[in-house]
């Protein structure tokens, strides 16, 4: 993985009141050994209202556990009711923030142009945006997932400077497979993975690419982590459904330490 070190994500989404997510990050902070949260980077996505309290917890007992929002507004200020902003993040001491997951583009209609402006207002802020990209189902059957994804990824980094995606994450999350209990194969989380970091090097050149965490979400559980880590272009998970049962999410992150 050539000196990438492992992401694993833990996406809650509308899961857990904030003492919930107090409890749920004892216990992962209790489960994992120092070497262990070194060997891989820890990162919980809690919902909005529980972003205070892991604040709080993890700043005030020095855990090695890191947190980010599930999404932002492109906006950084105003009539926007009901929309949180990179700068209310970043005043939170979040390190990342979820761009363009398939559920904010399927239930809250953001398209490619709105995943852009948030990517910018989140490097705005200096946040990393974890970038979620993948394919339905119908485009894995017409076989052309590939250049799916690809131009996800165009489109959502378009006009941006290779020196502002210097940190920034992609998360290749095919659609078919998140929630569904349905994983991609090594393989094919691989080829997407592979050709993401081909179009990284193509546009921003080898060594932006080289630096790049390039993650897999969809259906990861703690026994098909390790198949599909094993991919050379594949840095991480981002975890949905498994990152609500501590023991579980601890699983999966010892297995990329
Ligand atoms: C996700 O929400 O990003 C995700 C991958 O969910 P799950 O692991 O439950 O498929």
């Amino acid at each position: 993985r050539e000196g990438r070190r492992p992401l694993i994500a833990g996406n809650w989404k509308m899961h857990l009141t904030h003492l919930e997510a107090i409890g749920l990050v004892q216990k992962l902070a209790f489960s994992l050994t120092e070497p262990q949260l070194e060997a891989a980077e820890v990162v919980v996505v809690p919902p909005f209202t529980a972003l205070r309290s892991v604040q709080t917890l993890v700043a005030g007992d020095k855990l090695e556990i890191g947190y980010g929002a599930q999404d932002l507004a492109a906006a950084d200020s105003g009539a926007y009711t009901g929309d949180v902003s990179g700068a209310m993040l970043a005043a939170l001491a979040c390190r990342y923030v979820l761009v363009g997951h398939s559920e904010r583009r399927t239930l809250h209609g953001e398209d490619d142009a709105v995943v852009a402006a948030k990517v910018q207002a989140a490097l705005r802020h200096g946040l990393v945006p974890i970038l979620c990209v993948g394919e339905g189902l119908d485009v894995r059957r017409a076989g052309t997932h590939v250049p799916h994804c690809t131009d996800q990824l165009d489109l959502a980094l378009a006009g941006l400077s290779t020196e502002q995606l210097q940190e920034l994450v992609i998360a290749y999350e095919p659609v078919w497979a998140i929630g569904t209990g349905e994983v991609a194969t090594p393989d094919d989380a691989q080829e997407v993975c592979g050709a993401l970091r081909a179009r990284l090097a193509e546009r921003h050149g080898p060594e932006l690419a080289a630096g790049v965490r390039i993650l897999y979400g969809g259906s990861v559980k703690a026994g098909n982590t390790a198949g599909i880590l094993a991919g050379p272009d594949v840095d991480g998970a981002l975890v949905g459904g498994a990152s609500l049962d501590a023991d579980e999410f601890a699983q999966i992150c010892r297995t990329a330490a």
